[in-house]
C-alpha cells in the first residue's frame, strides 16, 4: 500500500444485490472494484492489486476457495488478505476458510457496520505490514536501497539477463580516502558524507529501472535499468561529477581537495545464472580504478580485459 493512497477493495460475490449492499457499506472511504465471477476476480486481482479482498465463498465455476488458493499461489496476490462472505447457512467453512489462508470472515446477511470495522481493521494491518517491509528493505544511514534490497533484485535481473542472453550493468562505487575522512572530520560528519554521497549516486539513478543501494561500508552498487545498453560511460560520468558537484572538502585526500569516487562498472550477459561473475568483475574494475589513481571509473562490456578508463574532473 503506498503511503497517503486510496485504499483498493476487491469485492467478489456473483449475486449483484450482495455486491451492491457490501459496495454501499463501504462507500467514499476505499478505491472499489467488483467482480461477479472467480474467474474475473483473478484476472483483476492479478491486474490492478489490491489491499484487500472480500470474497464470497459460494460461487459458480471458481469459487472462493479455489480462487484463494489460485491468489495464494502468485506472488503478486499471495500477500492481499481476504476477508471471506459467507452465509450463515455455511458456518463451519469458516474453519477451512482460515485454513485455506483467508484472515477472516463475514456472515450474511450484511451488517454494514461490521464490514466497515473489519475491512477498516484488516486494512490498517496490511499498511503497518507493508510499512515494515519497506523498512526492512532501506538502509537505516542513508536511507536508500539497503544490500538486502540490492541483493534480491540482482538475482532477479541477473536471472533474467541470463536466461534471454540480454546485457546487464552494474557499478560498484566506493568513497576514495574515506577512513581518513572519518579519521579527520569524525564518525559523525562521515556519516553525514555517506548520506550526501548516497543521495547524489540516487538522484543520478534517473530511469524508472535504475536502482542504487548501499552495498556495505562506503561502498555503493547500482544496477542499470533493463534495456538502456550502452549508456554506462555516460551514467558513469554522471556519477563522478554528482559527487564532485557536492563539493565536500578532504584536506586528507592524495587525490584531490574533495570527496571522490571511484567506480568499477561492467555490462554484458552473465556467464552465471545469478550474476556472481558480473560482480566480481565489477569488483576487479574498481580495485583497477583505485590503482589507477581514484576519482575515476574503469568500464568493460563483453570482452571483459578490453577495459575504458573514465577520469574524474581534475579538482583544483
Ligand atoms: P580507498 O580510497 O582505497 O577506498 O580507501 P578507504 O579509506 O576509503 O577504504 P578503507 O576500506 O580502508 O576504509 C573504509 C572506511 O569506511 C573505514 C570505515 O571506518 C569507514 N566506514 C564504513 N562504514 C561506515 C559508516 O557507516 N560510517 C562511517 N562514518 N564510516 C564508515
Ligand atoms: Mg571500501
Ligand atoms: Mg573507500
Amino acid at each position: 500500500m503506498n503511503p497517503g493512497s486510496v485504499p483498493r477493495v476487491l469485492i467478489v460475490d456473483d449475486e449483484p444485490a450482495n455486491v451492491r449492499v457490501l459496495a454501499e457499506a463501504l462507500q467514499g472511504a476505499y478505491d472499489l472494484r467488483f467482480a461477479t465471477d472467480g474467474e474475473r476476480a483473478l484476472g483483476l486481482a492479478m491486474a490492478l492489486p489490491a489491499d484487500l479482498i472480500l470474497l464470497d465463498v459460494v460461487m459458480p465455476g471458481l469459487d472462493g476457495f479455489e480462487l484463494l488458493r489460485r491468489l495464494k499461489a502468485q506472488p503478486a496476490t499471495r500477500d492481499v488478505p481476504v476477508i471471506f462472505v459467507t452465509a450463515l447457512s455455511e458456518v463451519g467453512e469458516e474453519e477451512r476458510g482460515f485454513a485455506a489462508g483467508a484472515v477472516d470472515y463475514i456472515t450474511k446477511p450484511i451488517s454494514p457496520p461490521i464490514v466497515r470495522a473489519r475491512v477498516r481493521t484488516h486494512l490498517e494491518l496490511k499498511r503497518q505490514r507493508d510499512l515494515l517491509e519497506q523498512r526492512a528493505l532501506i538502509d537505516g544511514l542513508t536511507g536508500i536501497a539497503n544490500r538486502r534490497r540490492f541483493d534480491e533484485e540482482w538475482a532477479r535481473r541477473a536471472a533474467a539477463a541470463f536466461e534471454q542472453r540480454l546485457p546487464v550493468g552494474v557499478l560498484l562505487v566506493d568513497i576514495d580516502h574515506f577512513k581518513q575522512y572519518n579519521d579527520h572530520y569524525g564518525h559523525g560528519p562521515g556519516d553525514d558524507c555517506l548520506r550526501r554521497v548516497a543521495t547524489a549516486l540516487q538522484e543520478s539513478c534517473q530511469r524508472a529501472g535504475d536502482l542504487a543501494a548501499r552495498y556495505g561500508g562506503e561502498e555503493f552498487v547500482i544496477v542499470r535499468a533493463a534495456g538502456s545498453t550502452g549508456e554506462m560511460d555516460s551514467h558513469a560520468s554522471q556519477l563522478l561529477q554528482a559527487v564532485r558537484r557536492l563539493d565536500l572538502p578532504h584536506v586528507k585526500s592524495s587525490t584531490g581537495p574533495r570527496v571522490s569516487i571511484s567506480i568499477g562498472a561492467v555490462e554484458r550477459v552473465p556467464d552465471l545464472g545469478d550474476g556472481r561473475d558480473l560482480l566480481e568483475n565489477a569488483d576487479r574494475l574498481l580495485y583497477e580504478a583505485k590503482r589507477r589513481g581514484r576519482n575515476r571509473c574503469v568500464l568493460a562490456g563483453a570482452d571483459i580485459t578490453a577495459t575504458r578508463v573514465l577520469q574524474g574532473e581534475e579538482t583544483p
